[in-house]
């Protein structure tokens, strides 16, 4: 017999949060509500998308199944809650205007490429949107860069100073259409439009389309408006074009990324691995460090002396039909001079990259919030983000411990990035920069008003990094109304890793980076830490060193082989027959003077200090183009294959560097060819760290181990360390959500100051 169908009529109101505007929801509770007959409504209010239903039960019940089942691609539900309320005997179904009353605690979507479906009108000549920069729907296309306030309709976007033509205005209100309430929708009759400049600001005849591929084909530099600031574009495969931007940016060495036309370009180029293509297609659109192809017609002039390559594919139609009618890939940078944020403003870009640019490729339509590309590496088969930003940003990060008061993190200095911690959720902002300008502060302290302001987050606590000169700790400490929490650097990395992890138990952390203010005043920057998120004790550092002339010293690793080899052999060091010591003993002298009298020379243990140290000693670099740069020489010098050590005593809860260094010298001075002393020294390095945690698991009995900072940046460090933990029986813990640099201290400081709270009520 079957089972009696219920057929009382019900109202039920559910609730559903989580990222459920902008995303085609209510059109889909739409069209599922009259699919099953069901009468009631539907409307987004500030917390996320309500639904009234009414009809018989059973039906009812199959309208919730499929209210999860079947949402749409791009939505993700965090939370369902159901009530019983009186039957009204509606009829119909209908979408409501939004209920603008309540918490503001919507997350807004991160902007999303292009799907196929547009994809497929702009390419067609017989639709109305062929080559349209301009297309999106509620499946793609840009959401956080011009949301202007919450909840996320048309008017509070920067499309709401185009007024809607007749026939998008019936896609936008046909339940049927796939853009059934698209906010952004716009077609070349009522949107936005294209317009091409000179370098002088005076306007470009002819298909601004058209004429930027002749520009580009041609060797020039065509500032591209995107989705979160402008670009420089030229041809990736023009050797003077790339050199021409370098130069015009004021760029040395940093690498630049590449945007292909289609993903067979990808294979073309570069050594893939699925894990990476299938990153490269997604819908963040990310650029993926890939391996360089030999001979691949791409300048060296893009990434030079780099064995790896970013890349990504376009997002936007507007990048998509640019690329289409070139057929070949273009470099894709920022549209800012080094060091500065991505400008965004049409105004402050045409200032900015006059003389930069030979031309701007520009749009009227608004960019609310500037937002960089997001890079990510593929590590182990998952994701290593490296900069998270377009594509990931605002979307919040779920952590395992609620919030118990709303928290502002605000960040470290270099990648800057602050965090906003509310209920069950860690709101990481876009990549900021470094906040080590005037205009970066200014580009932190907006994007910290417009959060707290649409995601309803009122901080009453502000946690920030020890160090007394970053201007995020001195924004920090001005604030009024607030509970401060201090917040070690290298603490907080560990537990922006545990955040990563949705874990928060003791364990063993193994930090690395450049350096961090130190609770005894050093800076810190190889440490070994024993915690969870409301303490830690220090089990080992390596062994410190001076930082003579500070930023100096970041600047110029030889300096930093200097004070290594002082370290090491002291006065001897200037009789050592080794190419470095020929070439810079005497030139060291006055340093190490002032270094020996203490002179604007902390004490560190910073790894990054000690890699920039090697580098120089194996002749790779003397000074640096960008933060960073030896050591990632130094990684690519490597020869993997080879894996014998050096001494590195490990004891008294120090690292001995020095005793490495000195085993390093010994060996150059003998002839042993760089790729092989590059990969001693990682496999040396590694073996030290895992000795470390080997004698911290003995003392506090823990066996997991948790890896950050940037030093993790480094791929065969990281699957050095990672592989021979795990053969010693530990449990490894990576960044798979947040990049292991300072861009994931604000989670580790948001996560520390909650932890800290719950103790002291
Ligand atoms: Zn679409
Ligand atoms: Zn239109
Ligand atoms: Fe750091």
């Amino acid at each position: 017999m079957a089972p009696m169908r219920d057929v009382r009529v019900m109202r039920k109101r559910i609730h559903v949060s989580g990222i459920v505007q902008g995303v085609g929801f209510r059109p889909f509770v739409y069209s599922l509500a009259n699919g099953l007959d069901l009468s009631g409504i539907v409307f987004n209010d500030t917390a996320g998308v309500v639904v009234e239903i009414e009809g018989d039960a059973h039906k009812l019940r199959a309208f919730s199944e499929a209210l999860v089942r079947d949402a749409p691609p791009l939505a993700s539900i965090e939370h369902i809650s159901e009530e019983e309320v009186t039957p009204q005997g509606s009829v119909g179904f209908e979408i409501k205007k939004s209920d603008r009353t309540g918490a503001r605690r919507t997350p807004i979507s991160a902007d999303v490429a292009t799907c196929a479906a547009c994809l497929k009108e702009i390419l067609d000549p017989g639709d109305r949107r062929f080559r349209y920069p301009f297309t999106n729907c509620t499946n793609c296309g840009p959401r956080f860069t011009i949301t202007t306030a919450v909840p996320y309709d048309r008017p509070n976007t920067t499309m709401s100073e185009f007024a809607m033509c007749s026939r998008c205005k019936a896609e936008y209100e046909d339940a049927r259409d796939r853009r059934f309430h698209a906010q952004p929708i716009a077609c070349p009759a009522c949107g936005p439009s294209l317009r091409l400049l000179g370098s002088d600001g005076s306007r470009v005849a002819g298909d601004p389309l058209s004429r930027s591929v002749e520009l580009i084909r041609g060797g020039a530099i065509v500032a591209v408006k995107g989705l979160g600031g402008y670009h420089l574009a030229c041809d990736a495969t023009n050797d003077s074009a790339v050199a021409a931007l370098r130069r015009r940016k004021g760029r040395d060495e940093k690498p630049f990324a590449v945007m292909v036309p289609t993903l067979e370009w990808t294979c073309r180029i570069a050594h893939t691995t699925p894990e990476e293509t299938s990153l490269i297609a997604s819908r963040r659109r990310p650029i993926v460090l890939v391996a360089k192809r030999d001979g691949n017609g791409v300048a060296d002039a893009v990434a030079p002396g780099n064995r790896s390559l970013g890349l990504m594919l376009p997002y936007t139609p507007l990048h998509y039909l640019l690329l289409a009618e070139l057929g070949s890939p273009v470099v894709l940078t920022s549209g800012n001079l080094s060091e500065e944020p991505i400008a965004y403003r049409d105004d402050e870009a045409l200032r900015e990259l006059t003389g930069v640019a030979d031309a701007f490729l520009i749009h009227d339509r608004r960019i609310h919030m500037r937002c960089d590309d997001s890079v990510v590496r593929v590590v182990g088969g998952r994701d290593y983000p490296l900069r998270r930003a377009r594509g990931y940003a605002p979307e919040p990060l779920v952590v395992d411990r609620p919030f118990t008061r709303p928290v502002l993190a605000s960040g470290a200095e270099l990648k800057h990035t602050f965090c906003l911690g509310a209920d069950d959720r860690a709101i990481l902002s876009h990549h900021i920069g470094d906040l080590e300008n005037w205009e970066t502060m200014s580009s932190f302290v907006e994007a910290v008003e417009h959060f707290t302001r649409t995601f309803d987050v009122r901080p009453e606590v502000v946690a920030h990094d020890l160090h007394p000169e970053y201007l995020s700790t001195k924004w920090a400490v001005d604030l009024e109304g607030v509970e401060r929490i201090g917040v070690q650097h290298h603490h907080a990395h560990i537990a922006s890793c545990l955040a990563d992890n949705w874990r928060s138990d003791r364990v063993i952390g193994l930090a690395l980076d450049g350096t961090g203010y130190g609770d005894d005043g050093a800076l810190w920057g190889c440490e070994v830490l024993a915690g969870d998120l409301q303490g830690y004790r220090r089990a080992f550092h390596l062994h410190y060193v001076p930082l003579p002339g500070g930023a100096e010293a970041i600047k110029e690793p030889w300096r930093m082989a200097a004070v290594y080899l002082n370290a090491a052999f002291g006065a001897e060091a200037g009789r050592l027959e080794t190419h470095f010591t020929k070439r810079n003993w005497e030139r060291a002298q006055p340093i190490l003077h002032m270094a020996e009298r203490g002179l604007n020379s902390p004490p560190t243990s910073s790894a990054g200090r000690l890699f920039d140290a090697v580098a120089a000693l194996c002749g790779l670099r003397d000074r640096v183009a960008y933060e960073g740069q030896a050591a990632v020489e130094l990684e690519q010098a490597a020869d993997p294959s080879i894996t014998r050590t050096y001494p590195c005593s490990v004891a008294d809860g120090v690292i001995d560097g020095v005793e490495l260094v000195a085993a390093v010298v010994d060996d150059l001075s003998t002839g042993t060819p760089v790729p092989e002393v590059a990969a001693a020294f990682h496999a040396s390095l590694a073996r030290s760290l895992v000795t470390a945690c080997e004698l911290t698991r003995e003392e506090e009995g823990l066996n997991t181990v948790a890896l950050s900072g940037g030093t993790f940046q480094n791929a065969l460090l990281l699957r050095w360390v990672r592989e021979h933990l795990e053969r010693t029986g530990f449990e490894v813990l990576t960044h798979h959500r947040v990049p292991p640099n300072d861009g994931g201290i604000s989670l580790g400081q948001a996560v520390i100051a909650n932890a800290r709270l719950a103790v002291s009520s």
